[in-house]
Parts: C-alpha cells; sequence; structure tokens
C-alpha cells in the first residue's frame, strides 16, 4: 500500500528490550545511554517509589495511582503492565515522534510489555536479554540489597515465569559483559 513501505522501515527501528528483573536492563540501558547518545531511551510511567538516585524525567516519570489511571483511560500508553505490585508504561505519543523522524528508539520493558509490542507494533525488534545462568539472576537480584525479601521473592518468582519467554524474543542477548552486550544490541539495531 502507499506509504507501507516507509512504515515499515519506520517501525523496524523500534527495539524491545526485556527479560527478567535483576538480568541487568538498566545497566544496559545505562551504557547505551552513555556510549550511543544517537538511540532514544524511551522514559517509562510508574507508580513505584524512586529508588535512591533516580531522577523524575530520567530513569522514569514517578506518578500516583490515580495519575496512572488517568494516563490509561485517555489512551496515553502504547502498553503498560503490573509487575511486583506497581504499575508500567510506555508514553505512546514520544515513541510515535521518534519514530516518525527515524531516531533509533529503544523501549526496556517488561515480558507482559513486550508481548503487547509485539502485537500492536509486529515490526518491532524483540530482544531477550538473558543472565549467564539463573544462579547469576538470583544473586544479582539478592545482591541489589535495596528490596525487603517479600519484594526481592516477587522478583525471583516473576523471574522464572520471563525465563520462559526467550523462545517468544526474536533474539537473546546473555549479558555477560554491559559494553560486549551494548555493542551486539546495536549491531542488531542497525543491520
Ligand atoms: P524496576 O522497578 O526494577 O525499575 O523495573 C521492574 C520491571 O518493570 C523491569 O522488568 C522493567 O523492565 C519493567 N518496566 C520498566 N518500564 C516499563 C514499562 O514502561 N512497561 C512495562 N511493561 N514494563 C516496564
Amino acid at each position: 500500500p502507499p506509504g507501507g513501505g516507509s512504515h515499515e522501515r519506520a517501525t523496524r527501528r523500534l527495539t524491545v528490550l526485556s527479560g527478567p528483573s535483576g538480568v541487568g536492563k538498566s545497566t544496559v540501558v545505562a551504557e547505551l545511554r552513555r556510549a550511543h547518545p544517537e538511540v532514544w531511551l524511551s522514559v517509562s510511567v510508574t507508580t513505584r517509589k524512586p529508588r535512591p538516585g533516580e531522577t523524575h524525567g530520567v530513569e522514569y516519570f514517578f506518578v500516583d495511582d490515580e495519575g496512572f489511571d488517568r494516563l490509561i483511560s485517555s489512551g496515553e500508553l502504547l502498553e503498560w503492565a503490573e509487575f511486583a505490585g506497581n504499575r508500567y508504561g510506555t508514553p505512546r505519543q514520544a515513541v510515535i515522534d521518534k519514530l516518525a523522524q527515524n531516531v533509533p528508539t529503544v523501549l526496556e520493558i517488561d515480558l507482559q510489555g513486550a508481548r503487547q509490542v509485539r502485537e500492536s507494533m509486529p515490526e518491532a525488534l524483540l530482544v531477550f536479554l538473558a543472565p549467564p545462568s539463573w544462579e547469576e539472576l538470583e544473586k544479582r537480584l539478592r545482591g541489589r540489597g535495596t528490596e525487603p525479601e517479600d519484594v526481592i521473592a516477587r522478583r525471583l518468582e516473576a523471574g522464572r515465569v520471563e525465563m520462559a519467554a526467550e523462545k517468544e524474543f526474536d533474539t537473546t542477548l546473555v549479558n555477560t559483559n554491559v559494553q560486549d552486550v551494548c555493542h551486539r544490541l546495536i549491531a542488531l539495531m542497525t543491520a
């Protein structure tokens, strides 16, 4: 169809990075920010409380439950999911604008969100970030030291479910070394 080709090219620039909690997605994203400023990273909205060092508008837009409800009902979220007792979502318009400008765009979201993007934007590249081993993932989740035990337990449980989802993704990157993962991610995005 007329214009179909350009739409396809634009949406293919959307890359979804997902994987179990604690696998190191935010470390990879931080390295991407540092080493690849040409890549735009979507800033999600969340009802989670900020961790020490997190800044509103940088890692997340922090909102309350009512604020999140309003974003859902006004259709402003491209996808959203509940994860370990908090809600997370991707603001739709910013992603559409960046794709229209042909800016390579990355969403760092959970598995449920990745599934929704697969449905609404089938040209998106879905990348699964895997830990070197399950033992390594558990160690990283506990080692973070910022969450109480019940929160860690919920995240481990979610992680087990998420590990089984690898086969739904276009490709897997094993997170052995953060620079290496970024390098391979950029290579995938520009292929
Ligand atoms: P954290 O609380 O550790 O920052 O994030 C918890 C989980 O929520 C991670 O797996 C992260 O990828 C996911 N997440 C962050 N932003 C979004 C979003 O906008 N949508 C969805 N579906 N998940 C998100």
